[in-house]
């Protein structure tokens, strides 16, 4: 058995680090205040070849795995949540399809063009459920020389920011999961526009939208894989990015675990260092042994896809495990803050708020414990 990571990876992981304690970090709580979406660093990532690092090389990509993308993620999501998700969603499970179903047109159209810069949305959740996928109501139809949308998508990661991504959309709403199909659609397709934007409680940095497609046409030849087979390639794509979604889920507990281990030195009560009281000294212990856990678990995972073997249920294991650990180290640093924990003056408060939805997004702790048990009871 080999727990390190290679040569290459390990210095990827130097790199990106380097970069989110030079570029991110410093500056996410201001992102965060003022809600903006931070292009300038996006385009720096872009250059070093973290967008595409995990895309393949003969159309732009650095033709890495998916442990460079988890390196990537945990790293990104130490200094800011919020670019984790646009990070993970764009370069991730955006692509996935793409990449796996994609014509040769679309993978040298579209890669190319996440590789250097432009950010990329993924629309499957409606107002009737994000868990019942296959209850969607966006419609398509077909006419001779184009597919014509109408619905609404809600919750889109980067709806305002992206240039292009996919939507998912059904031929016909009674037809369940037989009905869906994948399809792009750029930012400027004609009666495609951005709705609401939510205003959710942490990772305010980038875009949670509606999309609205209101008899929006795109080309025929905008669809992605075998016409109503989209369902299999939602989950598909979402069983891949499972624990990547876990690693932004470590990245945030890496952050508040260093923050209270450093605090708890130097903070001083009744005469001793709160890192002395044993109290504190077992809420660094648990939080210590769960970063460790999901670490292990979410690598697993990764190291699993890179290998071509099965990994849908330890995809769904390392999610629901760091995601739930992350929460728990989480509320622990803001304990271990004191009242000062529970102010906008430090970081553990935004930690805690920007992990919650690690919870919920890409599957919640429930969809991954049902994908859990019926892998191990055989049950469908
Ligand atoms: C910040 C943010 C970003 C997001 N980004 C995207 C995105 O980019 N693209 C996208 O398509 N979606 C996105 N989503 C949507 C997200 O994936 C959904 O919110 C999530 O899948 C849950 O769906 P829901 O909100 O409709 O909850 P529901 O499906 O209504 O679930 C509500 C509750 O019921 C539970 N539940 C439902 N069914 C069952 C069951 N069978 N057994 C047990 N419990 C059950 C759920 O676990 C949950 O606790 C995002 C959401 C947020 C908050």
């Amino acid at each position: 058995m080999d727990f390190d990571l290679t040569e290459e990876q390990k210095m990827f992981q130097t790199m990106v680090r380097d970069f989110v304690a030079q570029e991110i970090a410093p500056v996410a709580a201001q992102w965060e205040d003022e809600g903006n979406f931070p292009h300038d660093v996006w385009k720096k990532m872009a250059d070093l070849g973290i967008c595409g690092v995990a895309l393949p090389s003969e159309y732009g990509g650095g033709g890495g795995g998916k442990v460079l993308l988890t390196i990537a993620t945990e790293e990104i999501a130490r200094g800011s949540a919020g670019l984790a998700t646009a990070y993970l969603v764009s370069c991730g499970v955006a692509m996935h399809n793409i990449v796996k179903h994609g014509s040769e047109e679309q993978k040298r159209n579209y890669i190319p063009r996440c590789c250097q810069g432009e950010i990329a949305y993924f629309a499957l959740t409606e107002a009737v459920g994000g868990s019942d996928v296959a209850s969607m109501q966006t419609k398509y139809t077909q006419e001779r020389d184009c597919y014509v949308l109408n619905g609404t998508k809600l919750f889109v990661t980067n709806g305002a920011e992206s240039q292009f991504g996919l939507v998912y959309a059904t031929k016909n709403p009674a037809l369940g999961y037989r009905g869906v199909s994948c399809f792009i659609v750029e930012k400027g397709a004609p009666c495609f526009s951005v709705g609401r934007s939510e205003r959710k409680t942490g990772q305010h940095c980038g875009s949670t939208t509606e999309l609205v497609f209101d008899n929006c046409k795109i080309p025929l030849s905008n669809r992605v894989g075998p016409e109503r087979k989209g369902f299999k390639m939602a989950l598909e794509a979402l069983d891949a990015s499972r624990s990547i979604v876990g690693a932004q889920a470590l990245g945030i507990a890496e952050a508040a675990y260093d923050a209270a281990a450093a605090y708890a030195t130097e903070r001083k009560a009744f005469g001793k260092s709160l890192s002395q009281m044993q109290a504190v000294q077992w809420m660094i212990a648990d939080m210590a042994t769960d970063i460790d856990a999901a670490r292990l678990l979410v690598y697993k995972a990764a190291w699993l896809v890179d290998q071509g073997r099965p990994f849908a249920k330890e995809a769904a294991v390392a999610k629901l495990f760091a995601a739930e650990a992350s929460h728990r180290v989480c509320h622990r640093a803001v304990q271990i803050f004191g009242g000062y924990g529970y102010t906008k003056d430090f970081a553990v408060e935004r930690y805690a708020r920007d992990q919650r939805v690690t919870e919920i997004y890409e599957g919640t702790s429930e969809m991954q414990r049902w994908t859990i048990a019926r892998h191990e009871l055989g049950a469908k």
